[in-house]
């Protein structure tokens, strides 16, 4: 007898045969007739089957009367066109064994709906819900078709390490990876510790995808990153998983194509692959969900410079929170009027002032802005943050000394301007704001199997 996934069991296509279904029961009804019905569902897909038990079987009162939500079965039995209207086709059981039992009284899920709050104090039982289960399956799409879209492009797939001894950004929100004890008298020494002197958990992989790309051309790293910055908001966590791109002789035009095609790819998958899931979060979470998918694949993404953007921002009379000023960073407030309101579609902010960016950007002919973009999309704001990297030697020197970095700190980065040096770009794309941006939900606490923030690393 041949054991098959929910998912493969609905199809019309089983009607008729004799196979084995594995899973946890969501509910059951017992029919005055002398039969009940159970929905089983196994995950591979938001759906339940519906069981029909005859009263016949040998355990019937003694066990299958007694299940409950969250109980794991085994069944067997043939596979039939349902009478009932809300399912196409419907398992008659032959034989029912029990796994386990999931107490009412103490099983935490039970039928009602539960918040998202409370879920996440259970996030080891959280994916045995619709709305995580959903999640996950469509985290599991976006990520086939980042693999899909770059190995098709010709891209080849590295892997940049966790542990690291350079701060990408030139900030302070990182992670220390130690072996010495803190409380150690005399206090510990860095050149002590594992690695002769301090590292860190990654922000990025893009210093090391660089290596990779000026050597074999195009690359992207896809793993997770990890920033220590103490913000509590919806679109951030401690720990999450990003993938980058890096490609030789893309100027920042060719990035900006790259990145509009990306997502385009991902967004086409999802509304394909995971439709009955994308409808569940258009129903329950985001009516707008599908629709917002379907209007971005139609459209071409804006590209637009940050100078142009902070003059669209000034002469839009709102009341921001945070003010517009040329020289200052746009805040999420900012990016959504840009892509929700004024223009209505996705938006390619580039071109932003030197002293908000990163030393590694490269320097514009105007000495005062770099060339950096940022994807923003309705709802999340920025999704993909990137640029054209400083080729040159003598400038990016120069901007490390500005931004108070020391060169022999970076002499391999460096190196790769000494030898041959070639212009190239890349982006990050956070795999989580992706997600969200799908989905339609909230908190990105929801769309990460185990989320890490500020005080949080229970499970
Ligand atoms: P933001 O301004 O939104 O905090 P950032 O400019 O610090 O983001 P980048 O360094 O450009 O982010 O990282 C590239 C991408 O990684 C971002 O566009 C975003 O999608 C994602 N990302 C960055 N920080 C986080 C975080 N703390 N949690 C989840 N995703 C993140
Ligand atoms: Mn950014």
């Amino acid at each position: 007898m041949e054991t098959l996934t929910v998912r493969e069991a609905r199809s019309p296509s089983a009607v008729g045969r004799e196979i084995r279904l594995q899973g946890w029961v969501r509910t059951r009804r017992d029919s005055k007739g002398g039969f009940s019905f159970l929905e089983l569902n196994d995950g591979s897909c938001l759906g339940n089957i519906q069981i029909v038990v005859p009263g016949e079987l040998p355990n019937y009162e003694s066990e299958i009367k007694r299940l409950t939500t969250g109980c794991s079965i085994v069944v067997e039995g043939v596979i039939q066109a349902s009478p009932g209207e809300k399912q196409a086709v419907e398992l008659l059981a032959r034989r029912i064994a029990v796994f386990g039992w999931a107490p009412p009284e103490s099983y935490p899920l039970q039928k009602k709906r539960h918040s998202y709050e409370f879920l996440r104090t259970i996030a080891h039982l959280r994916p045995r819900t619709n709305s995580f289960g959903a999640v996950m399956r469509v985290r599991n799409t976006v990520c086939r078709s980042i693999h899909e879209f770059f190995q098709e492009e010709g891209f080849l797939y590295v892997h940049t390490p966790i542990i690291t001894a350079s701060d990408c950004e030139g900030a302070g929100a990182m992670f220390r990876v130690t072996t010495l004890d803190p409380t150690a008298t005399p206090p510990p020494q860095p050149q002590d510790d594992f690695f002769g002197k301090p590292t860190y958990l990654t922000v990025s992989g893009q210093l090391e995808a660089e290596v990779f790309a000026c050597s074999l051309g195009k690359v992207y790293t896809f793993g997770p990153t990890f920033r220590a910055e103490n913000s509590n908001t919806t679109r951030h966590l401690a720990e999450f998983w990003m993938v980058e791109p890096e490609a030789a002789f893309f100027e920042l035009p060719d990035n900006m194509d790259l990145a509009e095609r990306f997502l385009k790819r991902i967004f086409r998958d999802v509304l394909e692959r995971s439709a009955e899931d994308m409808e569940f979060f258009a129903r329950w979470v985001e009516p707008s969900a599908v629709t917002t998918l379907q209007h971005v694949l139609q459209e071409e993404f804006v590209r637009l410079t940050y100078t142009e953007a902070v003059e669209i921002l000034r002469q839009s009379g709102q009341d921001f929170e945070f003010p517009v000023e040329w020289g200052r960073d746009l805040q999420a407030e900012h990016e959504r009027y840009l892509t929700e309101t004024h223009f209505r579609k996705p938006v390619i902010l580039s071109d932003y002032p030197r002293a908000i960016k990163p030393f590694y950007m490269r320097l514009n002919d105007d000495e005062r802005t770099v060339r950096a973009m940022d994807v923003l999309l309705p709802r999340v704001g920025e999704i993909i943050g990137g640029s054209q990297r400083e080729e040159r030697l003598d400038v990016l020197t120069r901007r490390m000394e500005e931004q108070g970095l020391r060169a022999e700190d970076y002499w391999w980065y460096l190196d790769l301007r000494r030898f041959g040096t070639v212009p190239h770009s890349g982006f990050g794309l956070g795999l989580e704001r992706a997600v969200q941006f799908i989905t339609g939900m909230g908190n990105i606490r929801d769309v990460i199997p185990f989320p890490r923030t500020p005080g949080s690393a229970e499970f």
